[in-house]
């Protein structure tokens, strides 16, 4: 097991009249090798549950353990639990400050303290998973490239301090359907080739139909549905009941089953609903 999340629970300004509990007692474990969406309505839960992961806020009570370090107690080492868990923010982009590209990514490994050469084999590495290339771009300027690749840059910089755990919040907010589709390739890469832990907040449930293998469903602060992919888009009306849906392809084909109850449960991709339809037309031309 990678990270146990026991009792955990926050609330923002404590005993002030602005208190207000932003995670109820949550419990939860995740296994190395997992990819893992994060779901839930805005307000959910999701950005405060997130921020615990890598140290940025500390819970009111209970504990994360990572890798068998307890990052939650007063002692831990923040330099530690970074090099545990990468935060990708959303917008990563508006962090890039450096004049070039290299001294962007560079500067969290130089601040582990490794020397130049293992610094730059990092940079290299993490350029290289994220689809960028090191000669033709490590004395750029970030701001020069365009949206998905500043987004890129901004990903690589995380990656070069080789997290236990990656977690991307809205990975691919604000970019065009081609950016869009590009991140997601190279995130769907990452976790085949480095058999990475990954957690993915997106309010796409398009993108976490495609890539994750659980899903954690948030609402008011509790983890209220907790399962595989597939079984927690079966339970579609339960997920609408909370202001979240299925994948538009999910409910075409739950509509098509309504009518013909030989069609396969829970459709989750555009690429199963065509195989699923041509089978269909087969059958029923043999019929
Ligand atoms: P999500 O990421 O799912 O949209 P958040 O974790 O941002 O949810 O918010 C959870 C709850 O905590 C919400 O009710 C939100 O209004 C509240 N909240 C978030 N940030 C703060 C803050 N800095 N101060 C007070 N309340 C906050």
């Amino acid at each position: 097991m990678i990270m146990k999340i026991e009792n955990l629970n926050f609330i923002y300004n404590p005993n002030t009249p602005f208190e207000k509990r932003a995670l109820d007692n949550i419990s939860l474990e995740i296994e190395q090798g997992e990819f893992i969406g994060l779901i839930g309505h805005t307000g959910s839960g999701k950005s405060t549950l997130v921020q615990h992961l890598n140290g940025l806020l500390k819970p009111t009570s209970g504990k994360i353990i990572i890798d068998g370090v307890n990052i939650t107690e007063k002692e831990a080492n923040l330099k530690e639990i970074r090099q545990k868990v990468g935060l990708v923010f959303q917008y990563p982009e508006h962090q890039l400050f450096e004049e070039t590209i290299y001294k962007d990514i560079a500067f969290g490994p130089k601040n582990l303290g490794l020397n130049e050469e293992e610094v730059k084999a990092r940079v290299k590495e993490a350029m290289e998973l994220v689809g960028l290339d090191y000669e033709e771009l490590k004395d750029r300027s970030p701001f020069e490239l365009s949206g998905g690749q500043k987004r890129r840059v901004a990903i690589a910089g995380v990656l070069a301090m080789k997290p236990k755990i990656l977690v991307l919040d809205e990975p691919t907010a604000g970019l065009d359907p081609r950016g869009r589709d590009e991140i997601l390739g190279e995130i769907q890469q990452l976790y085949d080739k480095e058999n990475m832990t990954i957690i993915l907040v997106s309010h796409s449930m398009e993108d976490i139909a495609k890539l994750v293998n659980r899903i954690l469903v948030m609402h008011r602060g509790k983890v209220v549905i907790d399962g595989k992919t597939r079984d927690v888009f079966k339970r579609a009306n339960e997920l609408e009941g909370l202001g979240l849906g299925v994948p538009q392809i999910t409910k075409f084909m739950m509509k098509l089953k309504e009518r013909d109850n030989s069609i396969r449960d829970t459709i989750l991709t555009v690429e199963e609903a065509k195989e699923e339809i041509l089978e269909y037309l087969r059958r029923k031309k043999d019929a």
